[in-house]
């Protein structure tokens, strides 16, 4: 792919420029665009703009490869308090977590109780979503995904298609009857691992999408939902959604705070359902660099804030 790709997602692994990134204003005014605000409260204003807006939420706060067990247990009861703030507002807002956020890189089991006791706290009716992260996090994040959903039914993990073997995993999930919300990928991979062509990348996107309103036509999918801002794949699954006889609120597409705001209106206007993931927290410098890679356009808007007052 791009070199530009190459270098920003090269770039987010970087442990100076995470370190004195935070520290200039142009950057923070950059990453308000993605992001609501630091703090949970932040967060919860805007599910409550969003609600009037019909669109629904899902919260994450930002973190990854956490090193230290109390860290760990922070980030957790981090989200069992987010659990019971969101319901104390009313509002059906979802959380979704990353695995090493939780401990993954320290014991698989300590993770694993983590995740349980969160999944264990959220309303039955709501789905807690796993976030899927670099690829030799993918056995590993589909085996505790299996073995929760061996004790809960409300959770769901995140596929992504520019894996040569997502396919070969959602076949294997289906007799688990899972929930999927299908990304493109966001990680720098070799391209023994992953689509190198964007295009191929796309294509196998939209297959994958196909298979999947079809399990879920099926019953062998509890939940399905087409994570991506592009808007022409989007219109090629609904239609096939259509097609498929499904109801437009069975249509599920969720999208990033901030971005292509537009198609998150017009999706919930029409009926479908209309999710926005909405980041919160302070160790936003990988995240947000991930989000730089996927459209290199977004240096300019950087540049600008360079110069904003
Ligand atoms: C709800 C949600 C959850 C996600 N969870 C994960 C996860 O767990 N693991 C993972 O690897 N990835 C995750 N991603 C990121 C995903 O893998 C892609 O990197 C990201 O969504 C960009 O790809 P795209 O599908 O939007 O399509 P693209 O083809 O990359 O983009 C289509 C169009 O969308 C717009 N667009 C896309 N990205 C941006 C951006 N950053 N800024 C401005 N405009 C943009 C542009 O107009 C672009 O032309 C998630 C994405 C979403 C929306």
């Amino acid at each position: 792919m791009g070199l530009m790709r190459s270098f920003l997602l090269a770039a987010s692994q970087n442990h100076w420029l995470r370190d004195h990134a935070s520290h200039y204003k142009f950057v923070r005014r950059s990453v308000s665009r993605f992001m609501p605000g630091e703090t949970l409260d932040d967060a919860l204003i805007a599910a409550q703009t969003l609600r009037g807006k019909k669109i629904g939420t899902v919260f994450t706060r930002l973190g990854e490869n956490i090193g230290d067990r109390a860290e760990a247990q922070e980030v957790a009861d981090h989200y069992l308090e987010v659990l019971e703030r969101i319901g104390q507002k009313g509002l059906q807002t979802e959380i979704s977590v990353k695995l090493t956020q939780l401990g993954l890189d320290l014991s698989r089991d300590l993770c694993f109780d983590h995740l349980k006791a969160i999944i264990a706290r959220a309303p039955k009716d709501s789905t807690v979503w796993i976030d899927m992260e670099a690829s030799n996090y993918v056995d590993v994040t589909l085996d505790l995904y299996r073995r929760s959903l061996g004790e809960f039914p409300n959770v769901g993990v995140c596929l992504q298609a520019y894996l040569h073997r997502t396919k070969d995993d959602i076949a294997k999930l289906l007799p688990l009857r899972p929930s999927i919300r299908l990304v493109k990928g966001a990680y720098m991979e070799p391209p023994e691992i992953a689509f190198p062509r964007k295009a191929d990348v796309d294509a196998n996107y939209f297959e994958l999408g196909r298979a999947l309103l079809r399990a879920r036509k099926e019953k062998a999918c509890m939940r399905v939902a087409f994570a991506t801002h592009d808007v022409a794949m989007i219109r090629r699954l609904s239609e096939q959604a259509s097609k498929e006889g499904f109801s437009k609120a069975n249509f599920e597409v969720q999208m990033l705070y901030g971005i292509q705001r537009g198609e998150q209106e017009r999706l919930a206007a029409e009926g479908c359902t209309s999710i926005v993931l909405v980041a919160y927290g302070t160790f936003w410098y990988p995240w947000f660099v991930r989000r730089l890679a996927e459209r290199p356009a977004n240096l300019w808007f950087i540049a600008r804030n360079v110069f904003a007052l």
